[in-house]
């Protein structure tokens, strides 16, 4: 493809700290970011050159938006299909409506992996409360109920300890009787993300893989390298990220989650965009996943995703821990990340903290 050259506009689609971070990355290549979103502002507010305040199914501003700005990205998923159908059809929009209708589905991101060759936890989908007595009679419990959609943050699923009746009812409540995944419980080791760019000539480059640590169902801490036991199920679970790629024509960055097994690993969901667990690449890796994100889909050649330290360690500030900023300045080898977010409730990620170990194996 023709490059879209520095000096252009790109569009984002959502205002939170990710598109704050790709607008960063952005205007260090020397593009503008106009941002879409329903809010008034938001974390990216403060870096980016326009904010264009709109509802997800708002045709006239989607179409407007469109025309002013050179290229469309997204910082989440979760964004209507009417929306990315109307943007798709009107620019260059990447990564592309179908990369977003498949990570957009539990069930359907579940059967486009294991239709690739890639394992996953045993899952059956309850579209209604009766459906969810025939898949536990399948998967059996202990079990996890997840929304097919919109789930984030360990939001929208509820453990199942047993097939009691009164334990289906308050699980279906528990989701808002929404239509769901019925997923079995694994035991697992350890949790950790395959992160990917993929250019337009299908260039593929990985990150080094993080070790994720959740707390809450909420991501705590990401760390390079991993333990052994995930390093050595990198290579199948690149394997299967890379088939992703190539299957959905992917353009830009690309996060794959997986549990690491006894079994090898398996694939818990994919996110199409610059993920949390790699945040640690804006001073851990030669080139960050924003920059290369940018860098992907406007056609630039990639940046190399390699290490620029033995080790690195990535830790979310959550809720008030964003007040302890002093304390972590104090760490010179440590690098302060925050979002510009007022108000620190419980559960909200605030910003991060980079820590490079630079003598460490
Ligand atoms: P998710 O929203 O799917 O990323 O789930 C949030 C967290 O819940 C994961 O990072 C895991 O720690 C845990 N989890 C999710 N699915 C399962 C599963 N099938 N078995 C065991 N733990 C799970």
């Amino acid at each position: 493809m023709t490059p879209i050259p520095p000096g252009t506009t790109i569009g984002i689609v959502g205002g939170g700290q990710l598109a704050r971070m790709l607008a960063i990355a952005a205007a260090q290549l020397g593009y503008r970011s106009h941002i879409y979103a329903p809010e008034a502002s938001g974390p990216a507010a403060d870096v980016c050159a326009g904010w264009t305040r709109a509802a997800y199914d708002d045709a006239e501003a989607l179409s407007h938006f469109a025309e002013t700005v050179d290229v469309i990205t997204y910082e989440f998923e979760n964004v209507p299909a009417g929306a990315v159908a109307l943007l798709a059809g009107l620019g260059h929009v990447q990564p592309n409506a179908e990369a977003l209708r498949v990570a957009q589905d539990r069930l359907l991101e579940k059967s486009f992996v294991t239709g690739l060759g890639g394992r996953t936890a045993p899952y059956a989908g309850a579209s209604h409360r009766a459906a969810l007595r025939t898949a536990i009679d399948t998967i059996g419990a202990p079990a996890i109920l997840k929304t097919t959609r919109f789930g984030y943050d360990g939001k929208g699923q509820v453990r199942m300890a047993d097939a009691d009746p009164a334990t289906l009812d308050h699980a279906w409540s528990e989701i808002g009787g929404q239509p769901a995944v019925l997923e079995g419980f694994v035991h697992f080791e350890h949790e950790f993300s395959v992160i990917l760019v993929r250019g337009h000539d299908g260039e593929l480059r990985f990150w080094d893989s993080a070790l994720n640590v959740h707390e809450s169902g909420i991501l705590a801490t990401s760390t390079v390298p991993a333990p052994s036991p995930v390093l050595a199920q990198l290579d199948e679970a690149r394997a299967i990220a890379a088939k992703v790629a190539a299957a959905l024509d992917y353009v830009g960055v690309l996060t794959l989650e997986f549990f690491a097994s006894a079994d090898g690993p398996i694939f818990n969901e994919m996110a199409p965009r610059v993920h949390n667990s790699g945040h640690w690449t804006i001073e851990g890796a030669v080139t960050s996943q924003f920059e290369n994100h940018i860098r992907a889909i406007c056609g630039l050649p990639l940046g190399s995703t390699e290490l620029v330290v033995p080790a690195v360690s990535m830790r979310n500030l959550i809720g008030e821990q964003a007040h302890d900023w002093k304390e972590i300045l104090s760490d010179a080898d440590s690098h302060l990340h925050l979002y510009g977010k007022h108000e620190a409730r419980p559960g909200r990620k605030m910003g991060h903290v980079t820590r490079l170990h630079l003598g460490e194996a």
